[in-house]
C-alpha cells in the first residue's frame, strides 16, 4: 500500500500543530492541506483515507490531469503561480491561494463575474523581499486592499506566504508576523480574510505559533518527492 506511513506521519504533524496552538495562544482552528504535487492520484486518495479532506497542487495543468482520476470529494487547493491567461481554469479548486499581482486579480476578477460566481482567492504575499519569489510587497499592500475590494468577481478570505528556505527563527517570525498585518489590512478594508496560509514542512509549527489557519505539507507527510 502506497503511503502507508501516512496515518502515523499525519498524527505526529497534528499533535505538533496542537502543541504549537497552545504555545501561540490564538486559540485559531488549523487545517492541513496535503501538497500532493508530483505524485500520481494515490497521494490524494491515501490523504483522503487517512481523513485529510483539503489538498493543493501547485500546477494546474498537473492537478487537472490528477483531478479526475480522484474519485473522493476532497477540496482541491491551488497554491502555486497561475497564468493570467489560465484563469478559466480554476473551477475544481476550492481557493487560490497565489493571487500574487494586481494583474492576476483582474483577470480572476473578471472570470468570477463571467461565471457568475466569485473565485475564492488569498492574496500571496512576498515578506521577504526575495527576488525570485512572486507576491505582492507588503508596502504596497494598503492601496490594493481597498482596489481589491471593488471587485466584484472575487472573494479575497486572506494571506498565502513563503519564507525562504534557510530562514532561521527570527526570520520566520518577520515573515509570518508581516502576512498576518497584512491580512488584517485586508480585513480593515472591509474583506473576510480570516484564512492564514503559511507554513510548509520545515517551518509550519512557527508558522501556526504566528496564526497560521492554513499549513500546506508534502514531505512532511508523503516523504520526498519524485523529482
Ligand atoms: C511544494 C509546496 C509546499 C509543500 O512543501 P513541503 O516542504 O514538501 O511541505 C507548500 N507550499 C507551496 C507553495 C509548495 O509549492
Amino acid at each position: 500500500m502506497p503511503f502507508r506511513d501516512l496515518p502515523v506521519r499525519l498524527a505526529e504533524v497534528r499533535a505538533r500543530i496542537g502543541e504549537a496552538i497552545a504555545r501561540g495562544g490564538r486559540g485559531q482552528t488549523v487545517t492541513v492541506v496535503a501538497v500532493t504535487k508530483t505524485y500520481g492520484p494515490e497521494a490524494p486518495l491515501a490523504a483522503w483515507e487517512a481523513g485529510l479532506r483539503d489538498v493543493g497542487e501547485n500546477k494546474v495543468q498537473e492537478a487537472l490531469g490528477k483531478i479526475p482520476r480522484v474519485a473522493a470529494p476532497l477540496r482541491w487547493h491551488l497554491i502555486g503561480h497561475l497564468q493570467r491567461n489560465k484563469v478559466k481554469q480554476v473551477d475544481p479548486f476550492h481557493l487560490v491561494h497565489s493571487m500574487d499581482s494586481a494583474r492576476l486579480g483582474d483577470a480572476l476578477a473578471t472570470y468570477g463575474a463571467a461565471r457568475g460566481r466569485p473565485v475564492e482567492v488569498l492574496a500571496q504575499l512576498n515578506v521577504s523581499g526575495e527576488e525570485t519569489k512572486g507576491g505582492y510587497q507588503p508596502s504596497m499592500f494598503v492601496q490594493e486592499a481597498a482596489r481589491l475590494r471593488d471587485l466584484p468577481g472575487i472573494v479575497v478570505r486572506g494571506v498565502m506566504t513563503m519564507a525562504p528556505l534557510d530562514a532561521d527563527e527570527g526570520m520566520l517570525r518577520s515573515v509570518f508576523g508581516g502576512a498576518r498585518r497584512c491580512a488584517e489590512v485586508l480585513r480593515e478594508a472591509g474583506h473576510p480574510a480570516m484564512e492564514l496560509s503559511m507554513g510548509m514542512s520545515g517551518d509550519y509549527e512557527v508558522a501556526v505559533e504566528e496564526g497560521a489557519t492554513l499549513v500546506r505539507l508534502g514531505t512532511v507527510l508523503f516523504g520526498a518527492r519524485p523529482a
